[in-house]
């Protein structure tokens, strides 16, 4: 029998940006770190929280400047 799901939603964490499934019975993972990283200290967590938005930003940035490029390409590559 599957495990049931309700009431469990994908998370990601802030400091390392997994994808993961809380609340998990006996899981240490709070809503905003995974398991991983819910035992790295504060401050240090802190630190990784904001590498992981500025790796967000960039794949963001990435993304639209696939994209413009994709749209660029179809347009001027015939
Ligand atoms: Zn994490």
């Amino acid at each position: 029998m599957p495990p049931t799901t309700s009431g469990q939603r994908l998370r990601t964490c802030r400091a390392c940006g997994k994808k993961f499934e809380y609340p998990v019975k006996g899981n240490p993972a709070t809503r905003h770190h995974c398991e991983d990283c819910v035992i790295i200290p504060p401050e240090m967590r802190k630190t990784l929280e904001r590498l992981s938005s500025r790796v967000n930003q960039v794949e963001l940035q990435l993304r639209s400047l696939e994209a413009k490029l994709a749209a660029l390409t179809a347009t001027t590559g015939k």
